[in-house]
């Protein structure tokens, strides 16, 4: 298993990357450089052919076996420089002291048409801030990572995205014994909030004005034109993640681990752990089963981003100076998730303008799903098909409480009044998915692939890469969860 790292000879480089490397021009203090630890006979497990493409690749790239080598661990790409970036953390409300890329280890960065991205393999061996861990990660979490950023993706939600998963027979002990995986994982950046906390605890303020120096000359260069650059930055940084709790909460998505070391500074969505596409609408929901608290509820994200933004914010102090400052700069997001959310949820009711009265439209929706425990993606679908002359019978049989739905939908069809019925169809179309990947749905997919069988991983993403799409003959794919989806428990174990 630790048998040497093959490298390639520049004349034998069929994958014609062009490398960059950008942040690993900030300097050690930052990483440490090292090689990932091979795994015994790799497999495909998925490959997301529309993300290679979008990076640029030739198609054959994907299907050597010079790449599948690579993927895992076992090659290295040559232009490619691997390291361990070092950050810090709050996990689950406390500071986590060092934390770090224990298992994930960032090639560098590619030139693609769509601009610079850097490719990271998760879990290609230890580094020095695996801390108790092995460095690796299992079949089953590779998978749910994998399928999850490409439906992101898919859902038009920012996101880190995924290349492949490669696996190997290596044994990885978890729980049980599972098998090893690497998933090659790609996004602009995936500087994290905990890297600027990382700096800024340690008293290396230096490190930390460098780094702000860098994510707003690459990412955020306007807030270099503002008379405070790092509360400008903080202020953006904080608008983007509005707008991601605002998807992640009209879509019923749960992350289920927003420490953060997991919170992107590019506002992505990121490290997918024990994450969860709402069945029944239960605002509470909890995906997370070692989070007893309900820290991470779904209804506490927003919150719970808020309270991250202001670590970031205590982090950016020695270079704002003043606590004023930071505080007005994170005083928008206050306003902007909410706008963001409702923005969204007019999507979603095919409300292509603003009215007053739709706020209450969208609360008193929300609180008829949870009084009905209400599948809240099929919800939304069949809601497509409401009209107000029709007798919504689809939507209407989702609620026990006739009644209530009965006085909502009367609602819902007077705001309808002289609203554009084509225009309405498309905005639902776009906003309502048929497709999320539900937990049974990843874990039916990840059985077959224990077993060697991945065309259920196929399947999934190619329903999941275009969520709003019919796809005929894949209905089994868009019903309600059966029985035992309920006593699925995905824990931060992966
Ligand atoms: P997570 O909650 O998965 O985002 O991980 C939190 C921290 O633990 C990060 O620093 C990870 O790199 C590290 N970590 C998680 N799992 C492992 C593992 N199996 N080996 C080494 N480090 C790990
Ligand atoms: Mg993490």
């Amino acid at each position: 298993m630790t048998s040497a790292i093959a490298i390639d000879s520049p004349a034998t480089n069929t994958s014609g990357l062009n490398w960059v490397n950008s942040f690993a021009a900030l300097g050690p203090d930052f990483y440490t450089e090292l090689q990932p630890t091979p795994l015994p006979a790799p497999y495909w497990v998925g490959k997301s052919r529309a993300l290679a493409r979008e990076l640029g690749l030739e198609d054959h790239w994907l299907e050597s076996a010079d790449t599948l080598e690579a993927l895992t661990g076992n090659r290295l790409l040559p232009g490619s420089g691997p390291l361990a970036s070092v950050y810090s953390g709050h996990q689950f409300g406390v500071w986590a002291g060092q934390l770090g890329d224990g298992r994930a280890l960032l090639l560098g960065e590619i030139d693609s048409p769509s601009g610079p991205q850097e490719m990271q393999l998760k879990g290609a061996g230890q580094t020095p801030y695996s801390r108790m861990g092995d460095g690796r990660a299992v079949l089953r979490s590779s998978i749910r990572e994998f399928l999850c950023s490409e439906a992101m993706h898919g859902l038009g939600i920012p996101t880190t995205r995924a290349l492949c998963v490669t696996g190997s027979d290596a044994p990885v002990r978890r729980e049980e014994i599972e098998t090893a995986a690497v998933v090659t994982r790609t996004a602009p950046s995936f500087i994290r909030f905990g890297h600027f906390e990382h700096f800024s605890y340690t008293g290396q303020h230096a490190q930390l004005k460098a780094l702000a120096d860098y994510v707003i000359d690459r990412f955020y260069p306007a807030c270099r034109e503002a008379p405070q650059p790092y509360a400008a930055l903080l202020e953006a940084v904080s608008e983007r993640t509005a707008h991601l709790m605002a998807a992640w909460q009209a879509v019923g998505f749960c992350h289920g681990v927003m420490n953060t070391d997991n919170m992107s500074i590019l506002g992505l969505t990121m490290d997918y752990g024990p994450f969860q596409f709402l069945d029944a609408f239960d605002p509470g929901h909890i995906c997370n089963h070692s989070d007893a608290q309900g820290r991470y509820a779904y209804n506490r994200q927003p919150n719970m981003a808020y309270w991250n933004l202001f670590c970031l914010g205590q982090a950016l102090l020695p270079l704002i100076g003043e606590q004023e400052l930071a505080l007005a700069a994170l005083e928008p997001y206050k306003t902007q998730f909410p706008e963001a959310l409702y923005a969204r949820m007019r999507g979603k009711l095919g409300l292509a303008d603003e009215r007053p009265e739709d706020k209450a439209l969208v609360d008193d929706c929300f609180k008829l799903l949870a009084a009905g425990k209400t599948d809240y993606s099929i919800f939304w679908r069949r809601l497509n098909g409401f009209t107000p002359q029709s007798g919504h019978e689809p939507v209407r049989d989702l609620f026990f409480d006739r009644e209530s739905f009965n006085a909502w939908a009367l609602q819902y069809s007077e705001r309808l009044a002289g609203v554009d019925a084509e225009l309405r169809a498309g905005l639902m179309h776009r906003n309502n998915p048929k497709f999320v990947l539900r937990n049974h749905l990843g874990e039916e997919a990840i059985r077959a692939a224990k077993l060697k069988d991945f065309s259920g991983v196929d399947t999934l993403l190619a329903l999941l890469q275009s969520p709003c799409e019919e796809h005929p003959g894949h209905d089994s794919f868009a019903g309600f969860p059966p029985d035992w989806a309920s006593s699925i428990e995905i824990s931060c174990s992966s």
